[in-house]
């Protein structure tokens, strides 16, 4: 990669792992930022679905995360009731056949895995480090960035990628502040039963209750509902404060809730917040990407996907020229529609969810039964043509 010999991308979340990856195997030498002093995994699944999986084939790793994720090879996702009585089923899609419509797969088993390419591919990974100061220099076409270790070093790139909180976003977009959507989700851990092998999405009275399985022993369930803004609860009391609030929920869901008061239940509370950064999302030769530019509601499950492709579609445009500040106002223009899109789909989705009217719950089922399939296969269309076409893989 011509125009980026030295980059710097700072978090190493799933973006900027992705990104350091997709910049090392374009060609550049990358160091990577990361301010836990030692990689801390969320405990709780996540799910990929075929877009965030072309990505992660990009980035080399597919295989292994096929292997250590449960993948639903038929898409099939069904809808229940809270009671458990089916209302109906709908199919992800997928563009190639080798590549399934969605994965679920622990938080820690995915960044195993892109950590293992990134050793291979030699990147430069600080653990407990974060960049203290970023001074463009125009003049020699660089960045210069002082690292908390109290080292100084200059970069073609620098790729912020540390998330929803992310400094950088402020050294590109000014003061911009993630906003709270009113939603809160639950996420727990279980053993899977060896049956349990579909995506299920239990439709509650202003809630929903998901199961999905993420390896070949483990699932887990997310619970999403609205929750009171700076609400804070004890960590302590996550599994009770759960367990409550999704008692009514039976059918597949009754033994993973009853299960949430054994002692050591893993239990996870979020409150959903949302950023929108504008454009531009570059200022010189810093670009942000991933949750710093465009963290959304989880309710397409789509934020890791998007990070995903970020990092591909960026080092692609990078090595195509025809210098780094175009490319990274192309990236941003071409990102930003699409990003919208799904942050908009995904609130929608979650405000449906938590409305607790009750002619609309009554007609739920039959609007459903006419227009998920349909839904789905319009939400995945829609992407595809604001991203356009993937550019041909390395080697094709
Ligand atoms: C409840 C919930 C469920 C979700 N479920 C799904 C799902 O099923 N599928 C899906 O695709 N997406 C899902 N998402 C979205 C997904 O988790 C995010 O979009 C994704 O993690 C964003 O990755 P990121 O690397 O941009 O940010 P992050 O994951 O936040 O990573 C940022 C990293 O940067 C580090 N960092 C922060 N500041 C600094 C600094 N100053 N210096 C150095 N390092 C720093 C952090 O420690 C962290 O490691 C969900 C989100 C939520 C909230």
């Amino acid at each position: 990669m011509e125009q980026v010999e030295q980059a710097l991308v700072v978090g190493g979340g799933i973006a900027g792992c992705a990104a350091a990856i997709a910049l090392a195997q374009a060609g550049a030498r990358v160091t990577m930022l990361e301010q836990q002093r030692e990689w801390k995994f969320q405990s709780s699944g996540i799910f990929i679905y075929h877009n965030g999986l072309e990505a992660l084939d990009r980035l080399g790793v597919l295989p292994q995360i096929m292997a250590g994720g449960f993948a639903i090879a038929d898409g099939r996702n069904i809808y229940l009731d809270e009671r458990g009585a089916p209302i109906t089923e709908t199919r992800y899609p997928s563009r190639r056949p080798e590549i399934a419509p969605i994965v679920g797969i622990r938080r820690a088993e995915l960044h195993r895995i892109l950590a293992g390419r990134l050793g291979a591919l030699g990147v430069d990974i600080r653990l407990g480090t974060t960049a203290v100061r970023i001074d463009q220099d125009a003049a020699a076409g660089q960045v210069a960035v002082v690292l908390s270790d109290g080292s100084a070093g200059r970069h073609d790139l620098v790729v912020g990628a540390e998330g929803i909180r992310s400094a950088i976003r402020r050294l590109v977009a000014g003061p911009l502040e993630p906003a709270y959507t009113g939603l809160g989700v639950w996420r727990s851990v279980h053993p899977r039963p060896r049956d349990l092998t579909a995506k299920i999405m239990m439709m509650g009275r202003g809630k929903r209750l998901g199961i999905m399985p993420i390896s070949h022993d483990q699932l887990y369930l997310f619970g999403t509902l609205p929750e009171p803004a700076g609400q804070w609860y004890e960590r302590a009391d996550w599994p009770a404060l759960m367990q409550a609030r999704f008692a009514e929920f039976e059918g597949p869901a009754r033994p993973f809730v009853r299960a949430l008061s054994d002692a050591g239940a893993e239990v996870l509370y979020t409150a959903v917040e949302e950023v929108a950064a504008p454009l531009p999302w570059h200022r010189g030769r810093v670009v942000m990407i991933g949750d710093a530019a465009h963290a959304s509601t989880p309710f397409m499950g789509q934020g890791g996907a998007m990070a995903l492709e970020d990092a591909v579609l960026l080092a692609h445009g990078l090595s195509r020229g025809p210098d780094v500040e175009t490319a990274l106002r192309a990236f941003g223009q071409a990102r930003q529609p699409l990003c919208q899109f799904v942050q908009e789909a995904s609130r929608r989705v979650g405000e449906a969810g938590a409305q607790e009217d009750a002619a609309a719950i009554a007609a739920r089922g039959e609007t459903m039964r006419r227009t998920a399939q349909r839904q789905v296969d319009d939400f995945y269309a829609r992407m595809d043509a604001l991203r356009g076409p993937w550019p041909p893989a390395r080697g094709a």
